[in-house]
């Protein structure tokens, strides 16, 4: 055995001593051992236990340690400490820059257990507040989580979003009167993302290949018959095809939509055309209408393009108000009020819900009874002031344990809307997270049913539910069901919009904003809402404010 892996367990021993708060001496023994070894010029795995007890920095204990883990591959006290330890903990302590303390402060206090959760707490600014950490903190180890999510090779939409926009621009630098288009799953906008595909179209080949192959465009670069495949500065896989200008939109179509697209698509046609002037014609050729890129996953839009009854999809400027978002009443950073002028004046919206958390979210500040009515005093003031723009009493209301809200019926009803989430307990099975999920879909109280799964994409996956019998509950009890738009969660999944409209469930674009940047996410809900082909008509936060006011009084009847 060599001495970088026994330094490491040493290492690991003495974090997870200081986690579970043994005894401090042996604890700073044992990292000074782990350190020592990793220096050592020897093995010590070679070594007897009289020789290793006299090596400085090593003594006794710590020599009996590495005598037990050379001879039985293992530590008896370390493999205690781990089963003591969710897996999601230990994980959390290896990111750089989170000490012992720090992930306790982390466990016990704010109950994060996986570096998912963490990145999401980072992202909603929880770690400023808490003991011994701070804004710099929380940034450094926001960056080191999102190092480790890209060596994971996959990313997340929005994080892809910036790298294609430079690669698209160094290629158009480098251009001029040369087709170049996104293709594969950021074309699709896919929520996660393997790698980025680009088409270039040229009249000479040749020239355009040894251009890019020599430019600096991507790391890595190496080349292929008809493609280049490098990564960009964070690790993403780039693939770069090089086609003569004629060959372009067939190329793009046979890279854009997912296998079983594609092939559904020529199958349909009795001749495959071999230099179509645009994708539209491929489809025409197929006797189908055009079918966005967003939406060429397997056959589901196929049939509607047959028949011409594609979904005209939502866009960004059908939203007309913002939904489920928290202020510093819970754990937001800017207040009612500026929230309400920042989607009034900046992005020119009517009006605004605010959903703080409620009393059983001890972590994130939830409202006590007495906070609701002070919060309602202070929107009804506000309200007065504004012009031509409304703030919603809302709450994102906890789903407790056996899927009750969590405040009396008496103060319920004093909101304009209720959006239901489930934030505690996320390890139920299957059918007790659905049971969960249908009572409080069944509670008249409840408007809208918020990220319905849990899930934080690439880091924590959703606690798993009988989508069907979810959304029909939903359709039974005129419940809305929430797009959550942070680009981690897009929380109701795409692939189950379609069920849901066709069982007459409304979906609502919420971006769960904790700051005013947070409002922006409504970018990704739109996207993700757009793949799963949602439009305007079926979309609550696409009401205007005079409707939205009538589809809430009514439910409320
Ligand atoms: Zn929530
Ligand atoms: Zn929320």
């Amino acid at each position: 055995m060599e001495n970088k892996p026994i330094a490491r367990k040493l290492r690991l021993l003495s974090q997870l001593m200081e986690l579970h708060e043994v005894n401090p001496f042996k604890i700073k023994s044992i990292a000074n051992a782990a350190f020592n070894v990793d220096k050592l010029p020897y093995r010590v795995s070679s070594k007897t236990f009289e020789e290793l007890e006299k090596i400085s920095g090593i003594g006794k204990s710590v020599a009996a340690k590495i005598i037990e883990l050379v001879q039985t591959g293992t530590m008896l006290e370390l493999d205690e400490l781990l089963e003591s330890t969710p897996s999601g903990v230990v994980e959390i302590m290896s990111i750089k820059g989170i000490g012992a303390k720090k992930v306790a402060t982390i466990w016990h206090e704010m109950g994060i257990e996986t570096v998912g959760e963490l990145f999401y707490a980072c992202n909603e600014n929880r770690l400023i507040e808490a003991k011994g950490f701070g804004l710099k903190t929380q940034e450094d180890i926001r960056k080191a989580i999102e190092f480790k999510m890209a060596s994971s090779g996959k990313f997340l939409y929005a994080q892809v979003e910036p790298e294609a926009d430079k690669i698209m621009n160094g290629l158009k630098d480098m251009f001029t009167n040369t087709l170049m288009e996104f293709a594969g799953e950021y074309r699709r906008l896919c929520e996660v993302i393997d790698e980025l595909i680009v088409i270039v179209g040229s009249r000479d080949r040749e020239i355009a290949f040894h251009t890019i192959q020599h430019s600096d465009i991507l790391k890595s670069l190496t080349v292929d018959s008809d493609h280049l495949v490098g990564e960009t500065e964070n690790g993403l896989k780039v693939i770069i095809y090089v086609v003569e200008k004629r060959y372009f939109h067939k190329t793009l179509f046979l890279k854009t939509g997912n296998d079983e697209h594609v092939q559904a698509v020529l199958s349909r046609e009795a001749e495959e055309p071999d230099q179509p002037e645009s994708e539209e014609l491929i489809y025409q050729k197929a006797g189908l209408a055009f079918i966005k890129p967003e939406l060429r996953e397997g056959d589901t839009f196929i049939v509607k393009a047959a028949n011409d009854q594609l979904p005209q999809l939502i866009s960004y400027n059908d939203l007309k108000g913002t939904l489920h978002n928290h202020s510093t009443w819970s754990d937001g950073v800017n207040t009612v009020e500026e929230m309400a002028m920042y989607c009034r004046d900046k992005l020119n919206l009517e009006y605004l819900g605010m959903c703080d958390h409620s009393k059983s979210a001890f972590y994130a500040k939830g409202l006590s009874i007495e906070r609701v009515l002070q919060q309602h005093e202070e929107i009804d003031h506000l309200n007065k002031k504004l012009d031509g723009f409304h703030v919603f009493k809302g709450i994102e209301s906890d789903i407790l344990n056996d899927g009750s809200l969590d405040y009396p019926d008496e103060i319920l009803k004093k909101f304009d809307f209720i959006v239901a989430s489930v934030h505690s307990n996320l390890k139920m099975s299957e059918d007790k997270a659905t049971e969960r999920l249908i009572k409080a879909i069944e509670n008249p109280f409840t408007t809208i049913l918020g990220h319905p799964t849990g899930r934080l994409l690439l880091s924590r996956n959703g606690y798993s539910i009988n989508y069907k019998k979810v959304i029909d509950a939903c359709a039974a009890n005129n419940v809305v069901i929430e797009v959550n738009a942070n680009p981690l969660r897009l929380d109701l999944d795409w692939r189950w919009h379609q069920y849901a409209l066709d069982k007459g469930v409304w979906l609502s674009i919420n971006p769960d904003a904790h700051r005013n940047e947070g409002f922006l996410d409504m970018h990704y809900g739109v996207i993700a809402a757009r793949k799963g082909g949602l439009y305007k008509e079926r979309c609550l936060n696409a009401l205007s404010l005079h409707e939205i006011t009538e589809f809430f009084k009514s439910k409320k009847k």
